[in-house]
Formats: structure tokens, sequence, C-alpha cells
């Protein structure tokens, strides 16, 4: 329709205008033409409806290319998110030693038996029938106050003596500094703990009617007692875990083993290091086992890492290194 309706204007337009100058119509005439022909080049759609349509088309793809760049982006996006989100922080909160399931697992084993020395004579175990809870109590926290430093069967001889004595605060409150000397020698620093034992029962009787106090941070205040002696009674006489009781065999075996991060010096540090990554559950058993574990086997001198079965998974074990 276009292209017909531009012929007759032209032809209309030549007639009228025959008796001019030919030469400039005939231009005229061309140019019109030739803007003419190159309008109909255009195939698109004509109407506004059409073009707005078309318009439409035309940014279609351009939209398809922006959701394109976004999924683009998304998915460049998509890693960093995961890097964030994925566990660095995970792995620095959840730091734990390696392999250390097996490691105990291993120490169960070996310690199936239950025939070390803390399994017949340990703080729980020094203590008699015939007496109230509160005062087994107060022979538990006896027990560890007598057992720093000390071997256990020494502990366990001191104890039998003061029960058949009488172990209650009362009667420590009553007997004399020599008496309850002779009761407890040979135990490490006797001498002091003497005092110490002394001491307590005053405070026992004046301040916890002859019982004894029921939080670490009220035990730690009583003489000679420490954590590792406060987190036990805790676990031992009130039955409640609220931390690892750290000796100088859980400390020892600790750091052969990898458990802490990095190696600890004392007792205490080594009771936090393993704190932070041992599941709670674990907290009144690795004592015990570890305890009997390095009584037996993992000796403060000349290991027995021959018989270990941790000794290809233990970092320590001088086992390993022969069989290389
Ligand atoms: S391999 Fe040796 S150092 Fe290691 S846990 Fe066993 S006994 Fe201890």
């Amino acid at each position: 329709m276009a292209k017909n309706g531009s012929r007759k204007s032209v032809m209309r337009f030549i007639t009228y205008r025959n008796a001019g100058n030919s030469w400039f119509v005939m231009k005229i005439c061309l140019h019109f033409v030739m803007s003419q022909i190159s309008k109909s080049k255009y195939f698109g759609p004509t109407t506004r409806a059409s073009k707005r349509t078309a318009k439409t088309t035309t940014v279609t793809p351009a939209k398809k290319l922006g959701v394109e760049l976004k999924e683009n982006a998304s998915k460049t996006k998509v890693p960093k998110i995961k890097k964030v989100s994925s566990g660095t922080a995970k792995t620095k909160l959840k730091w734990e030693p390696d392999k250390w399931e097996m490691q105990l697992e291993n120490i169960r084993k070996m310690r199936e038996m239950k025939d070390a020395p803390v399994d017949t004579m340990g703080c729980e175990r020094c203590t008699q029938d015939g007496y109230t809870e509160k005062e087994k109590r107060y022979h538990i926290l006896t027990s560890l106050m007598l057992s720093s430093q000390t071997k256990d069967h020494v502990t366990h001889g001191a104890m039998d003596k003061l029960l058949n004595h009488g172990l209650t605060v009362d009667k420590i409150v009553g007997i004399s500094d020599k008496k309850l000397g002779e009761l407890i020698y040979p135990v490490g620093f006797w001498k002091r703990k003497v005092e110490y034992i002394k001491k307590t029962a005053s405070i026992l009787k004046e301040h916890y009617d002859c019982d004894i106090p029921s939080t670490v941070e009220t035990l730690v205040k009583l003489p000679g007692v420490g954590p590792k002696m406060a987190y036990l009674t805790m676990t031992c006489a009130w039955d409640k875990v609220v931390g690892i009781g750290v000796d100088v065999h859980v400390h020892r075996i600790s750091n052969r083993l990898g458990w802490v991060k990095k190696k600890t010096k004392e007792p205490e540090q080594t009771r936090q290091g393993l704190e932070d990554w041992l599941p709670r559950e674990y907290w009144k058993e690795v004592n015990w086992l570890l305890v009997g574990f390095g009584q037996q086997v993992c000796l403060p001198v000349s290991p027995k890492c021959e018989f270990c079965l941790n000794n290809q998974i233990c970092p320590a074990s001088t086992a390993k290194s022969k069989k290389k």
C-alpha cells in the first residue's frame, strides 16, 4: 500500500510540473522516489501498536541479557557466600584434634580391665557405709586434699586411718595437729595438709553447717583446694559435671596426644584447652580413663608405647618411629 501511494504522488507531481524545468523536476522526482524506496526497505511493523510490540520484542533480548547477567552475577557471588558461610567460622570454633575419637576408643579398650590404682582407690571409694550423705561428701573432699602429690595407695591408707578414727567435721575440729599428722602420714606435704584440713574443717563448721561448698568458686576458697580438686569434688561429691578434673596424668597425656591446640604448661591451661573442644558427655569419663591409663601405660617416664593401641596415631609415640 505504501509503495502504490508513493508512485501515484510522483506521477501527479510530474504531470503538474511538466511545463517547468524538466531537469530540476526529474532531480526532485528521483530524490523523492529514492527516499520512498529507502523507506520501503523497512520491513518491520508500521502501526504504533506493532511498533510498541517491536520495541518490546527488541528489548526482550536485552532483558534476557540482563537476567543472564544477573544470573551470572549471582553465580559469581555464590562461591563467596559459600566461602563466608561454609565453615571458616565453624572451623575456628570447632577445632578438635585429629583422630581423637579413635584415640579415646583405644584408651577405653586398654582400660577395660579396670585394674589401675584409681579404679580401687579413687576419691569416690574413700568413704564407708554408715555415714550420712553430708559426711560422705566431706570424705571425698578430704581424700582429694590428701591425694595431691601422693600415690593412690598412700592416700587410701591415710583415709582408712582417718575413717577408723572417725572422719567428721566436728571430730577434725577437735583433733590435735599432732594426732592428725600421725593419721595422715606419710602423704606428700603432710604437715601443710594438717594445717589445711584443720582450717577447712573450721570453715565448714562455721559457714556450711558441716557440709562442703557446692560450687567451684566457693570450693577453691578453701585452704589447699585448687581447681582440679574443686572440679573433681563437684563431680564425685555433688554429681555435677561442671568441668574436667585435670591432674598430672590428664595434663601429660593430653599434651602427648595433641589434645590441646598448643602445648600447655599448667593443668589449668590444659583443662581450658580440653573443655574448648571435648564434648561435655566425655568430661566425667575422660579423667577416670586418662588417670588409669597414665598409671599403667602412658607413664610419666618411659611410657609403654610398644603396648599402646595408639602407638601409630599418637604424635609422641616412640613405637611409631621404631616401626618406620
Ligand atoms: S603411644 Fe606412647 S605416648 Fe602415645 S599415648 Fe600411647 S603410651 Fe602414651
